[in-house]
């Protein structure tokens, strides 16, 4: 399999890591968005959310409670988190991952 993510995660593919523990990575985005635009995502490989399993119920958590530290280190109070489901959604690598930006306003709805 030729995936980004898995690259970034087995340390081929330079990033800025700010966050790992055994499940999850969390890196810089390449092409920021916003002025903090990080990626969380599993170290396992799950394309998107629509391929997650009932038993990555802990993993799905566990994304969730890494972004929650990341606000905390980061001393962020307001975020958006997001992830892009399909290409129709905007989803470029195939790799589940949640996108933490802040650091600007943000429409809603999501453009
Ligand atoms: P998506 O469009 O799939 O929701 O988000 C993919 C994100 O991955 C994009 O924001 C893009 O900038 C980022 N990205 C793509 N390739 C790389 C890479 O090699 N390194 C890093 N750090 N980010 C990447
Ligand atoms: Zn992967």
């Amino acid at each position: 399999m030729n995936c980004i993510f898995c690259g970034i995660v087995s340390g081929e593919i330079k990033s800025q890591i700010v966050y790992e523990n055994d499940d999850v990575v969390a890196f810089k985005d390449l092409n920021p968005q916003a002025p903090t635009h990080l990626l969380i995502i599993p170290k396992k490989h799950i394309s998107r959310l629509a391929e997650a399993q009932d038993g990555d119920a802990e993993l799905l958590g566990k994304m969730l409670l890494a972004a929650r530290d990341l606000a905390k280190k980061y001393d962020i109070k307001d975020f958006r988190l997001v992830t892009n489901n399909g290409k129709g959604a905007g989803q470029s690598v195939d790799h589940l991952h949640f996108h933490l930006m802040a650091g600007r306003r943000f429409l809603w709805p999501a453009g």
